[in-house]
This record gives C-alpha cells, structure tokens and sequence, in this order.
C-alpha cells in the first residue's frame, strides 16, 4: 500500500513545543517496519513551527509572521534532524520536501513535485513534506497540513490517507465538553451534518482542529483515496489501520478496490 502519514504539531511535540521524544521515537519505529514490510510511506510532517517556537524559548505560538517564518526555519531543521537521525537506525533514507500552495496551482511546479515524490518512492526513500512556512505567506499558502496531506495523497494517488492527531476522531460534540459525545467510527458521506460536528480548535501549537481533517477528507474521498483520523499517542495505531481494524473514523471514498 502506498500510505500518506500526516503527524500534527500536538503528536510530535509536548505542550512546551519541545520535541515529545518517545512518541517520535516510537512513530519512527512503527514506519520503518511498515516500510520494512513493503509499504510506500509518506511523511506529511507538521511541527516546524511549534518546534522551533519551543527551540526558541517562545511560550506561545507566534501569530506574526515574521516570528512564525522564523520560527519554522529553526524548528525545520529540528524536525528533519530528529527524523534522519532515528530513520537512519532503521537503515531508512528520508528526503525533505518543502512546497508552498503557490507550487500546488502551478501545472508544472506540482507535476515536478509528484515527479519527485514518486522518484523517491522509487528509490526506496521516505518524503517528508511540509509546508514551506519560512517562504508562504497569506496569499500563497496552503495553511494547514491536514490539506497538505490530502493534496499530497492525491498527487502521489496513495491507497490511504492517515492523519495521526491529539484526537481519537470525529465526534458528534466536543468531547472535552459534552460527555455523551460519541466518536463516529465510518463516515460514508461528508454531509452538512458532519460539517456542523467540526466545531472546536486544535491545540496551542499545531494549527489544524477538525475543520482542515474534514476538508482533507472531502479532497482525499473525492479522488478515491479513504482516509482515516485517529490519535497518535499510540503509534501501534498505524498497524491496527492497515489492518483495517475499527479504529478512529474512517472516511470511506466509495471507490471499489
Ligand atoms: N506547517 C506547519 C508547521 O510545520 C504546521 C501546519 C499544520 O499543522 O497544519 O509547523
């Protein structure tokens, strides 16, 4: 299977915005041996941000620009650092790739990015993509990574979209806030009732919130790529999805396999 895996902000890092070592550790050894076993991997990696917000001793996330496209560029490095460094035990090669929403309109600057997407797959390395904070500014930004993922997903025409998150799901209310929210584990269609469940933010440094997952599903299911949510906390997560196990909410694409 050819997998796009996108880790949000409050997967990777801990509420300080400092790298959450074990769950980065354990989501890399997870990949590798999905890797190990034959399926094509994509990396969507958020955290350059939040990183480099927590590198730089920031106690929020910066909301002007010029401290956010800073802040990328330190936690970037950060990120790709960590990643090859743990990748590399496994004897797995990563390659960073960075675009902007600019790059995505573009006909010929996204075909070069599939090209060398597919290129790297090809080669047996594992993309990482990100959006390019320190460049994109308002008018040629994507703006979350849960699109980024979905773009990424039907660019490279993956089997499966995974976003992993602080979240188990899509649930009918907030369940921080309504007890009898109940998480929905299969959605067929995205309805205005679904669109009316995604309510609520996402966490102090990451960006998304369950409006960009919904987004993203409605892009992935409409090129007949399934995609699921569920929380990253646990990253043996990633083998009960490709199992096709009942976990998180599974968006369904209708396409026959
Ligand atoms: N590209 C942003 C970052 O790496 C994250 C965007 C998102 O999480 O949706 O910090």
């Amino acid at each position: 299977m050819r997998i796009v895996i996108k880790i949000g902000t409050s997967t990777l890092a801990h509420k300080s915005g400092l790298l959450n070592i074990r769950r980065v550790e354990a989501l890399v050894k997870v990949m590798s041996d999905l890797k190990n076993a034959g399926d094509e991997i994509i990396l969507v990696s958020s955290g350059a941000i939040g990183m480099g917000a927590g590198k730089l001793s920031l106690t929020d996330r910066p909301s002007d620009i010029p401290t956010k496209q800073a802040a990328a560029a330190v936690g970037q490095c950060e990120l790709m650092y960590t990643y090859d460094k743990l990748f590399s035990e496994y004897n797995h090669t990563v390659a960073q790739i960075l675009i902007t929403g600019e790059d995505i309109e573009n006909t010929v600057r996204r075909k070069n990015f599939e090209n060398t997407v597919r290129r790297l797959l090809e080669l047996g390395a594992l993309p990482i993509i990100n959006e390019n904070d320190s460049i994109a500014t308002d008018e040629i930004v994507i703006g979350d990574n849960d699109t980024l993922g979905a773009i990424a997903a039907t660019a490279v025409n993956a089997d499966l979209l995974i976003l992993l998150s602080d979240i188990d799901g899509l649930f009918t209310a907030d369940p921080h806030k309504d007890k009898n929210a109940l998480l929905l584990k299969r959605v067929e269609n995205i309805t205005p009732e679904i669109i009316k469940m995604t309510g609520g933010a996402g966490s102090r440094f990451g960006t998304g919130g369950m409006e960009t997952k919904i987004k993203a599903a409605k892009i992935a299911t409409d090129a007949g790529i399934d995609m699921v949510i569920a929380n990253g906390k646990d990253p043996s997560v990633l083998y009960d999805i490709i199992d096709g196990k009942n976990v998180g909410t599974r968006f369904i694409s209708g396409k026959v396999e």
